[in-house]
């Protein structure tokens, strides 16, 4: 007979484990099957974020940027380091220790709550039913639920023109895991991953060139943003080519080259690593069986309403196989949401003040509306930018790149949208988050009393300067109100 659950969760990356850690702490009994499996073949919790995702680039950011601090920065403050090298194996050791201590780290919570942990591919079969196989075992395991949350995640979307090749075309997961430093570099995908994953290897001593499709940067940002950062990744040496179309790949055993086209006309490129990183695809082909009629939108994602419910009763689905950015934090919420739904309370997530952040250096991070969505939908707004290099602090760490923007409604002054380019911004974000969320006005920002000197200020002066009062600036005030 199949063991039966209050409650089976498909997938433990930040949707997932998070959803099933909320059940058990709701007092439902909950599976959380998971089919990840690390090099050493052992069971992997945390998903994509924890494997080959989030964590470990953000552990490569970090070291990369250490390394060129050291090359670069260190002798501004006056401190002499000599013969500095890199130890790339030390590097990625840190990084996968990091990896293993926050997998083991969810392991450890599922015990810690309760949640049963269940290694292998799960299929939604009818009756909600969940059929449990192993890569080379062929028995099946069969367990049952009155709830089924579906939370697959995502992988790398393909590229026909650049089809993988183990050694020189990968995808992200391989590019967090070279064992050189490749000599020139090139990223299909000037987007999220593109611009973190070419900030790492640039820092470490890579040319890197990257072929975006679109003709504008980073559109989903605020425009000024954009400009801006193009501008900073430009200088820093990231060499962004918009606007142009990668037609053919051909690795040989050391190179690979890239033939494209833009505007101008058709270019060759050769590179040693090619990195594709143009979007992700829900993982949900074979997810459930024909018989159960899941209904998916286009791009094979799960059809969900608000809730996450999907086109079966009792059946949910959150984090990147549904609508919506596809962010680990969004996954989360999203989770904890449906286990609350189904415990019987009234949750709901704001689907409107999910923050952004791409950890470049700069860090750019936003929350709500851009100026461009603000004019295209008619809403009247007014605008307030303060610059990092007038702050204390911003000047006294050496990191006066970017500004904060804040739009605010121009009638009622409630804040709709605060877009950020500056070092540390994946911080200073959750507090226009906050603001957003309590439906803050920018006036009631500025009457705030905010630590000096912090970098918060600049997001406070900001604030100021949508009323035209911000003090440490001097630009010609709008009429003071
Ligand atoms: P996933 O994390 O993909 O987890 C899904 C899990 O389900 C996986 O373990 C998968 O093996 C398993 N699974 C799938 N199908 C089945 C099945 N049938 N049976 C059993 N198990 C199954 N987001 C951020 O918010 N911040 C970042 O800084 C960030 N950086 C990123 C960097 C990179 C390089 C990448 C690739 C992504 C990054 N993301 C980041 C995105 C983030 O990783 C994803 O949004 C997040 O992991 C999605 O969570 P999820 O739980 O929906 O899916
Ligand atoms: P993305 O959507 O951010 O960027 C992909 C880029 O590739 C886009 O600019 C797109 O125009 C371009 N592109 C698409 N097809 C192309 C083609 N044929 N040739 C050239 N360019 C092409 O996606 P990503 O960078 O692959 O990241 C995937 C997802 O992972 C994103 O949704 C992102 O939210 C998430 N992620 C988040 C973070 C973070 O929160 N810091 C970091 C990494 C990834």
């Amino acid at each position: 007979m199949a063991s039966r659950f209050d409650v089976i969760v498909i997938g433990a990356g930040p949707a997932g484990y998070v959803a099933a850690i909320r059940c058990t702490q709701l007092g439902l009994r909950t599976a959380c099957v998971d089919q990840w499996l690390n090099d050493k073949n052992h069971p992997s919790l945390g998903g994509t974020c924890l494997n080959v995702g989030c964590i470990p680039s953000k552990a490569l950011l970090e070291s990369s940027e250490i390394y060129e601090q050291a090359q670069k920065i260190f002798s501004q403050h006056g401190v002499v380091a000599k013969g500095i090298e890199l130890d790339l194996t030390a590097m990625m050791a840190r990084k996968e220790k990091i990896i293993g201590d926050l997998t083991q780290g969810i392991a450890s919570l599922f015990k810690a709550n309760g949640v049963k942990q269940v290694n292998g591919r799960g299929k939604l079969l009818p009756n909600k039913q969940v059929e449990i196989s192993k890569p080379g075992d062929k028995q099946t395991q069969l367990i049952e639920a009155d709830h089924i949350i579906l939370a697959p995640g995502s992988s790398p979307a393909d590229l026909a023109a650049a089809p993988l090749e183990v050694e020189r075309i990968v995808d992200s997961s391989e590019a967090l895991a070279f064992n050189s430093v490749p000599e020139r570099l090139g990223i299909i995908g000037a987007g999220v991953i593109g611009l973190e994953l070419g900030s790492v290897w640039r820092r470490l001593g890579s040319e890197v060139i990257l072929l975006e499709a679109q003709k504008q940067f980073l559109p989903i940002t605020d425009t000024q943003i954009a400009r801006e950062a193009q501008k900073l990744f430009g200088a820093q040496g990231l060499d962004i080519h918009l606007d142009t179309r990668v037609v053919a790949c051909k690795p040989d055993r050391d190179k690979v080259t890239i033939n494209y086209q833009d505007q101008s006309g058709d270019h060759q490129e050769t590179v040693d690593k090619l990195v594709l990183a143009i979007g992700r695809c829900p993982n949900t082909v074979d997810l459930a069986a024909e018989e159960v009629s899941l209904v998916l939108d286009g791009w094979g994602l799960i059809h969900v309403d608000d809730f996450c419910c999907t086109s079966i009763p009792g059946v949910y689905a959150i984090g990147d196989a549904v609508r919506g950015p596809m962010l680990a934090h969004k996954g989360s919420e999203e989770g904890i949401m449906v286990a609350e739904r189904i415990a019987g309370r009234e949750s709901v997530v704001n689907y409107d003040t999910i923050p952004s952040v791409i950890y470049t250096e700069p860090e750019i991070a936003w929350v709500g509306k851009t100026e461009q969505a603000l004019k295209a939908e008619g809403i009247d707004f007014r605008s307030g930018s303060f610059p990092f290099a007038a702050s204390g602090r911003a000047r006294s760490a050496g990191h006066t790149d970017g500004f904060v923007k804040i739009l605010a409604d121009s009638e009622t002054d409630r804040i709709l949208g605060v877009h950020m380019i500056g070092r540390h911004t994946s911080e200073l974000i959750s507090q226009a988050v906050i603001a957003m969320e309590f439906g803050a006005s920018s006036e009631d920002i500025a009457m705030i009393m905010f630590a000096h000197p912090t970098l918060t200020e600049v997001f406070h002066e900001a604030a100021m300067a949508v009323n035209g009062n911000a003090i440490h600036i001097a630009k010609k005030r709008k009429k003071s109100s």
